[in-house]
């Protein structure tokens, strides 16, 4: 049964599936990343887990894997296959898609950003399914941001676009890591919630988690704390909509994981805030930490439909219902070609512009 292999690597673990054409998982399995044991050590257990997972699909499907698709954290070059830098994994311009196909007997291997591609699998089969324009904002940790444009996820000119989370919102404030002050993601991701409710509560310990369960059981100092990371994540996010105008926002991440206790206030707080800005949707993620390796999944099985030529050869199992594809013209992808169309036709508008009014 044709096949891909989908990897997802994070800063403590790695999650892997094996996707079939139709977008089914056909086996899961995780490994620990072990960045204790260096740098090069955390490319070798990739290597070998990608090895072990053309082995398994050989074996049970009785053929291997046709395509790989990878996500990693940190900046990510996806046309270059090269993983820039990471932070968290000590690496530094490693040319991980070219390391992957070696490894792989020369299948084609897509890499992409973790955010990025967790992005492209909430916006086509996840919360945003159907949407042409959405934003993916995961808040963990840190912040972060999927711009979803046509069933693909804009990386900008230096693959740092979307970055929401730096997006300054309170000027002059809580210094961010970054370099800079008062930006989103010290005041509305998970951490500083965590933070902030420890501070309030005077426990160490105490957590975002525990400070959703305080506002839900109506505590007013755990709802003040709450309500300052909503505004904030409110003024991030009326500022990226002023930009995009996405259809559908998708917040995602542990924070989200509150439910109704961050939406409900949370679409009132950016319906606010609008004037003359239509509301997006505003929807939790649907795919939860499965999203990176779903999408890896995605970016594999792009590669494979950018390298076949005649778009009428449908088969049995065509690509996961993604109407939103854009044609990419298939010229331009050797084996391992660009994870994302170099340039995407842009689609015609039937609207006749000279009818809006302002
Ligand atoms: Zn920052």
């Amino acid at each position: 049964m044709r096949h891909v292999i989908a990897l997802d690597v994070g800063g403590t673990g790695m999650k892997a599936a094996l996707v079939g054409a139709d977008g089914g998982l056909l086996h899961q399995d995780r490994r620990a990343t072990g960045r204790e044991r260096g740098p090069e050590a955390v490319i070798e257990a990739i290597l070998e887990f990608a090895g072990d997972l053309r082995a398994h699909g050989e074996h049970r499907f009785g053929e291997p894997a046709a395509a790989a698709g990878v996500a990693v954290p940190g900046i990510v070059d996806a046309d270059r296959g090269i993983a820039a830098y990471a932070a968290n994994l000590g690496w530094r311009d490693v040319p991980l898609r070219d390391l992957l196909s070696d490894r792989l007997s020369g299948i084609p291997v897509a890499l992409g950003h973790d955010v990025r591609t967790g992005g492209l699998a909430e916006g086509r089969i996840g919360a945003g399914r159907g949407a042409d324009r959405f934003l993916f904002v995961p808040l963990g940790t840190g912040i972060a941001g999927a711009i979803g444009i046509d069933g693909s996820v804009e990386a900008g000119a230096h693959g740092f676009a979307g970055e929401i989370g730096h997006v300054v919102v309170r000027p002059g404030g809580t210094d961010c890591a970054c370099g800079q002050r008062g930006c989103l993601e010290r005041y509305a991701s998970a951490s500083a919630v965590s933070q902030a409710w420890a501070l309030a509560k005077g426990d160490p310990d105490a957590d975002a988690a525990d400070c959703a369960r305080a506002v839900a059981a109506g505590d007013p100092s755990a709802a003040a704390v709450w309500q300052d990371a909503v505004d904030a994540l409110a003024d991030g996010l009326v500022t990226a909509l002023t930009l995009l105008d996405p259809r559908t926002l998708i917040i995602g991440g542990g924070l989200a994981e509150a439910g109704d206790t961050l939406f409900v206030p949370l679409r009132e707080a950016v319906r606010r805030r609008v004037t003359f800005q239509k509301l997006p949707e505003i929807v939790p993620a649907a795919l939860g930490d499965g999203a990176g390796c779903l999408g890896a999944g995605l970016l594999a099985w792009d590669l494979l439909a950018a390298a076949a030529t005649p778009p009428a050869a449908g088969g049995s199992g065509a690509t996961p219902a993604d109407p939103a594809t854009p044609a990419t013209p298939a010229t331009h992808v050797g084996p391992n070609g660009p994870a994302t169309p170099a340039s995407p036709a842009t689609p015609t508008t039937p609207t006749d512009l000279s009818e809006v009014t302002t």
